[in-house]
């Protein structure tokens, strides 16, 4: 469909934002409220449990939501992966296939779905393009994610062709930014560092120690950036093919060590633990389908961990999920 013939989400329209309490679903619900939407439902993890069935159909037959944004997920970093591969499979793929469902049975007219660059193959041509997806074997470390996200962006496009709906999935690049988590094992790599550096800054520590060799390559986005990249495909984007949204810049992993180490002032040494997994080797997005439709990223990487670092250190309570 093209670009004009979109209509864009009513102000008062009803709209659910799956998973708002998580970094991302706050971002959107930010977004939301800074773009003049009002009607926003949400539902903590306490009052709805999107892995059961029969609560999620009795939610949606009672809100009956316009619009929906599927931010909700069980995330983790390399280390969380791992080790809880059954875990992240069935919790992701259940709450999904939850949610898309029940919300195509109560007639929502748009839903955003929400996945991950870790979707695409291992050696996958980089930049990696929306094309590449199923072309070859996954990164073993994070497999199980992937295979619930590839799972919920295929039923969203099997939906549109069996039922003319109109869902619809971004492809984020690692995300950051306020409400992380930054747990010193199951958080993402970024997390992880401004805690880490923050600790050894406070205890007068002389090193910090990282994961793997430092060489693979990441690109990362700010979250507020993503928050905004949502809310613009759901108003100008309708089609089967996922959306990538990241930057298109990269950096190694040791360059992002030496750049949360000047942003924190941590002064010592970095040392690098290789008994650690270092992930696929390179994972940047090929951006040019979003830029097409007219978007570009706004947060600059340094200035995004100044901004992160800020929230982390005026909410202590942070370090303790
Ligand atoms: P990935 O992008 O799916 O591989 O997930 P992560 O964000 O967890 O890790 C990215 C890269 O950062 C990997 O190469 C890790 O080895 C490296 N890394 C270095 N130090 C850390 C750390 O303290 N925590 C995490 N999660 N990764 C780290």
């Amino acid at each position: 469909m093209e670009k004009g013939q979109i209509t864009e989400m009513e102000k008062e329209a009803k709209i659910y934002v799956a998973g708002h309490r998580g970094m991302v679903g706050s971002a959107i619900v930010r977004a939301l409220l800074k773009e003049g939407y009002q009607n926003i439902v949400t539902r903590t993890h306490k009052e709805l449990n999107l892995c059961r069935q029969a609560d999620v159909e009795d939610f949606f037959a009672q809100e009956r939501p316009d619009y929906v944004f599927l931010a909700a997920a069980k995330v983790g970093g390399i280390m969380a992966n791992q080790e809880a591969l059954a875990d992240f499979m069935y919790d992701n793929m259940t709450l999904e296939m939850n949610v898309i469902h029940e919300a195509w049975k109560c007639g929502c007219k748009k839903l955003l779905f929400l996945g991950s660059s870790c979707i695409y193959p291992r050696m996958a041509p980089q930049p990696m393009p929306e094309s590449c997806l199923l072309t070859s074997e996954l990164e073993k470390t994070n497999e199980a994610y992937a295979l619930a996200k590839i799972s919920g962006l295929k039923y969203c496009e099997f939906l549109n062709r069996q039922y003319g709906t109109d869902y619809i999935s971004a492809m984020p690049t690692n995300l950051y930014g306020p409400n992380d988590n930054y747990h010193p094992l199951h958080s993402h790599v970024l997390p992880a560092l401004i805690r880490r550096f923050h600790e050894a800054k406070v205890e007068g520590a002389g090193e910090v120690v990282c994961w793997g060799s430092g060489t693979p390559l990441r690109e990362f986005l700010y979250v507020d950036d993503l928050a905004d990249a949502c809310l613009f495909l759901m108003n100008h984007y309708s089609g089967n093919e996922t959306v990538n949204v990241g930057t298109g810049k990269e950096l190694t992993i040791r360059e992002l060590t030496e750049l949360v180490a000047k942003v924190v002032g941590f002064t010592g040494e970095i040392k690098w633990d290789p008994t650690k997994p270092d992930g696929t080797p390179r994972k940047l997005l090929d951006v040019s389908k979003l830029a097409q439709l007219g978007w570009k990223y706004r947060v600059e990487l340094e200035e995004g961990i100044r901004l992160s670092y800020e929230d982390f250190c005026n909410n202590p309570m942070r370090a303790e999920r």
